[in-house]
């Protein structure tokens, strides 16, 4: 599943490729992923698009939004216009295609179907963005929230309430691994045993971390890709994914949360 890094990857590409166009014609293969209603308002200009969380908004005139949930297998692609070829690879998942009015064609591909497409109004949107937690890149994501927020649920698995949407936004499996062994905690760990320099430690690491992973355009493993490529933050990966830590000790895998969890019980205490 993309998190922070990869929706925030694709995110920036999409502005540079359809921000302030206009959408001319917008066709629905899968009804299923993407809302019939969307047909309904062209033309319609996209005068933002921005992250939250792992979802995309694209703000339209006419006071709508997008809301675009990726999910397992969600992608975007786009072509210039007369380039439409380049997109044959992808035929057979595509679940919309918007013509925008430089003669590009931008099209949303969904492979599993799990991710979605919907039309919403201001105030829907708002009430399915207020669900969400803080975003871990913003300036309110202070030391000083992250700390109330585990100090709020001293009994509570660290890693479990790292993936908790409506606490912290953007986080999965991936960077929650990862940010807890750059920090040297063990993902068992309940969060009111967490000591002030460890909670310090979690907190940089994981910022360290999403930062990382965005310059390198989000982490590739089972689908992910963003409109120009692979990501490249694989190769970084410490324990996600991996047999050995760093230093070759031997990692072990665990449930967590419903989860599988890997981590190194000698790096991390
Ligand atoms: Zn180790």
């Amino acid at each position: 599943m993309p998190e922070l890094p990869e929706v925030e990857t694709i995110v920036r590409q999409l502005k540079k490729k359809i921000l302030n166009k206009t959408v001319v014609k917008f066709e629905v293969l899968d009804s299923k992923v993407v809302d019939r209603g969307i047909e309904k308002i062209v033309p319609f200009r996209i005068d933002k698009i921005y992250r939250r969380a792992k979802s995309i908004i694209f703000e339209l005139n006419k006071d709508r939004f997008l809301l675009v949930h990726l999910r397992m297998t969600g992608h975007f692609h786009h072509a210039k216009k007369g380039k439409e070829n380049e997109l044959k690879p992808y035929e057979k998942f595509v679940a919309a295609k918007f013509y925008l009015n430089d003669g590009s064609l931008l099209t949303h591909n969904s492979i599993r179907k799990f991710g979605h497409v919907k039309l919403k109004n201001k105030e829907s949107l708002q009430k399915e963005l207020s669900k969400l937690g803080l975003e871990p890149l913003d300036k309110e994501f202070t030391l000083k929230r992250f700390e109330e927020i585990l100090l709020k649920k001293k009994k509570s698995n660290v890693k479990v309430l790292l993936v908790d949407q409506s606490l912290i936004a953007g986080i999965g499996n991936i960077y929650a691994q990862e940010g807890l062994y750059h920090a040297g905690i063990d993902p068992h760990r309940k969060a009111g045993s967490l000591s002030q320099k460890e909670i310090e430690a979690i907190y940089r690491e994981l910022i360290k971390i999403l930062k990382k992973a965005i310059e390198h355009h989000g982490t590739t493993v089972e689908n992910y890709v963003h409109i120009e490529g692979s990501g490249g933050f694989q190769k970084y990966l410490a324990v996600y994914g991996k047999k050995t830590c760093k230093k070759r000790h031997e990692l072990r895998k665990v449930l967590i949360g419903g989860r599988g969890t890997s981590y190194c019980p000698r790096c991390q205490k």
